[in-house]
């Protein structure tokens, strides 16, 4: 008798897959050759380090931890370090391809890179978060240096974090302050002014240069935020100070609605003091899945990665998408979106202020000179501004959504620095 086997699924394709298949879409756009694909669609140096840290109650625990560096053709590769109990190899691969992508498209002159450790940072105390940054900035030290590979901040690390970083790099030099070796450190040691909202700041103006685009005006429109953390809320309170209406946000504990429009500096105020949006007075609670498809104008993930998918891109009812975390949109829901007329201004673009900045506190530190926020924010403003008009250009000459235009932007970009530079020996 022939048992029938059930029908064979695909797999589900991993994150460092998905970053893959963009790269090849816009690849094939601009019809790159074989040779520099398969140079540029994988990651140059992949490091994994397990190590032990001593918790407060004397027992030692063993983390994992990496340290990615996709491409360093362009300059010393760039790119943050997240704490996170999902973090894998696999995750932080495609985050890494990604920086690459991210700083070739608005023109700074560094390869790509991403860092990691598998841990949930809050259940941690101060003291075991320090040693475990030590410990961790310890292993990688052999990739990172001020003009080899420059970590920042990412999910659930900040200035304080890199503050330890800093420390723990200069002190395997003598202890002299070497300041360039991280962005993101507090202004103290050397951080430059509007770091910190720096990628709230920058999805801002790319949000504002795509709704001239396309017709959308921005006072009175409709804002969802998933995501509170250091991006989410800086665009929440800056498109409420542009006159918008933010009717919903969340954090990784839930949502909150209300189609009035939610008074932002007080949902602010909420989430310093009880650590969560959750439990806002005048609102509605959401799950983070329900806040996706909430009636608006503009959705700006700003969580994590794989949040819009095939299974809910038909329900979105947003006419604009601002990634401004990395990769929260699959490929299967970027098509199905750009069938329906649904504008995405891509991750690679949206949230790169960040590194937009990052990159201006690194040559304050190589000079050992300090700007004023007004300097750093109009050199923000004008970098975003003409990446934008450059993609939005690509997009209209190939008839491709923003995401492969600022793909293929990126992609020519590295590949000439890649051909130039040549194949060593
Ligand atoms: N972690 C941020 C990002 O994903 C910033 C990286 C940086 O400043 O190097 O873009």
């Amino acid at each position: 008798m022939v048992v029938e086997s059930p029908a064979q699924e695909r797999p589900a394709p991993s994150l460092f897959d998905i970053a893959v298949e963009q790269f090849n879409i816009a690849a094939d756009v601009v019809g790159l050759d074989d040779d520099m694909r398969r140079m540029l669609s994988v990651c140059k140096r992949e490091l994994t380090v397990n190590f032990p840290v001593e918790m407060d109650d004397g027992t030692v625990q063993v983390f994992t931890g990496y340290r990615v560096q996709h491409s360093i053709a362009p300059g010393p590769s760039k790119g943050g370090i997240r704490y996170h109990p999902d973090v894998t190899l696999d995750e932080v691969k495609a985050l890494a391809m990604w920086m690459t992508w991210k700083c070739a498209v608005v023109g700074l002159p560094y390869g790509g890179a991403k860092g990691g450790v598998r841990v949930n940072p809050k259940v941690l105390s101060q003291n075991e978060l320090q040693n475990l940054t030590r410990r961790y900035t310890t292993e990688i030290s052999v990739l990172i240096g001020p003009h080899s590979d420059i970590p920042a901040p990412d999910v659930n690390t900040n200035p304080q974090v890199m503050a330890w970083m800093l420390d723990t790099y200069s002190m395997h030099r003598g202890g002299v302050a070497i300041p360039a070796v991280v962005t993101g450190k507090p202004l103290l040691l050397g951080g430059s002014a509007g770091r910190l909202e720096a990628t709230g700041r920058g999805c801002t103006i790319a949000i504002q240069e795509a709704c001239k685009a396309y017709g959308i005006t921005l006072p009175g429109a409709r804002v969802v935020v998933q995501g509170f953390g250091n991006a989410g809320s800086t665009v929440a309170i800056l498109l409420h100070q542009l006159g918008c209406r933010v009717v919903g946000v969340s954090d990784s504990r839930g949502g909150i609605y209300n189609p009035q429009g939610l008074d932002i500096p007080a949902v602010l105020e909420h989430k310093r003091q009880t650590k969560s949006v959750v439990g806002f007075p005048e609102a509605d609670q959401v799950t983070n899945q329900e806040l996706l498809e909430l009636d608006c104008d503009i959705l700006i993930p700003a969580a994590l990665e794989e949040q819009i998918t095939e299974a809910n891109a038909p329900r979105i009812k947003a006419r604009l998408i601002a990634e401004a975390a990395n990769g929260p949109t699959t490929p299967d829901a970027d098509r199905i979106l750009n069938d329906r007329g649904v504008i995405v201004v891509p991750d690679i673009y949206a949230n790169a202020g960040g590194v937009t900045v990052s990159y201006f506190e690194w040559v304050q530190g190589l000079q050992a000179f300090t700007w004023t926020e007004q300097e750093v924010h109009e050199r923000l403003q004008r970098l975003m501004s003409e990446a934008f008009a450059a993609i939005h250009a690509v997009s209209e000459q190939y008839r491709v959504s923003l995401r492969t235009a600022a793909l293929v932007r990126a992609i020519l970009r590295v590949a000439e620095f890649t051909r130039v530079r040549g194949i060593y020996p």
